[in-house]
């Protein structure tokens, strides 16, 4: 493990410099943004030797990142066209699922980018729709991005290694510095108001008999007793 974190420190670094170089790009309006990285650009054409003189590497490392994101599979969770969706679970049953849950984790986090953790250990429908998504009962973890499947941990820690995950994460923004959600913990469930937790509630009123009715299942929340936390959903 501690080969590993050497591996990744040194990756940090590289990406500090990538991100120095791009913010010495500075576009003056849309037009001239979309014409840099929208327009083709031609070698031979006088106007851009400039271009490619100054910044050729950032050119071609965003040309890669294009064709890089489109040769994973097209499977797109639920809202997640545009956006980083990582299923995972809480459940230390099996410790290899947990620790590759981890694995991941940590590296999104290296890379402080914002992403959409759903736990199926936490709420049934996620993991049905990780079924539905992937069309088989697949165990997490499973990283998508932008609409597409990048893998679990093999695939993405072998990403990392050659250092194409974080072209992959390229143009997803940044998480908040400001520390887990207040509401959850980051958690991203609380206890059900209703029913405490507990998934029953019994109606108030009384019969003809006097007999109070049984309790029924609570509607608000899910398998768990949980409810999405209101703050961060
Ligand atoms: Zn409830
Ligand atoms: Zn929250």
């Amino acid at each position: 493990m501690k080969g590993m974190r050497g591996r990744f420190l040194g990756k940090l670094k590289s990406i500090s410099s990538i991100t120095s170089l791009t913010q010495s790009l500075v576009f003056q309006d849309n037009a001239a943004f979309n014409q840099y990285f929208e327009t083709p650009i031609l070698a031979n054409d006088p106007k851009n030797e400039e271009i490619i003189g100054n910044n050729n590497m950032l050119v071609s490392k965003k040309t890669e990142n294009h064709s890089l994101l489109v040769e994973f599979e097209e499977k797109c969770p639920p809202g997640g066209n545009d956006s980083v969706i990582f299923y995972t679970t809480s459940l230390r049953g099996i410790r290899k699922t947990y620790e590759d849950c981890n694995t991941i984790r940590f590296l999104l986090g290296s890379f402080r980018v914002l992403y959409d953790e759903r736990d199926v250990s936490m709420h049934l429908e996620f993991r049905e729709e990780l079924w539905r998504t992937l069309g088989g009962r697949v165990i997490p973890p499973r990283l998508f991005i932008k609409g597409r499947l990048i893998g679990g941990v093999d695939e993405v820690v072998g990403l990392h290694e050659e250092g194409k995950l974080e072209e992959l994460l390229c143009g997803i923004p940044k998480s908040p510095a400001s520390g887990p959600c207040k509401g959850c913990g980051g958690m991203r469930f609380v206890l059900c108001q209703t029913c405490n937790g507990s998934r029953k509630v019994v109606l108030e009123e009384a019969d003809e008999d006097g007999d109070t009715s049984l309790p029924i299942s609570c509607v608000e929340c899910n398998e768990n007793g949980l409810v999405k936390c209101p703050v961060c959903f």
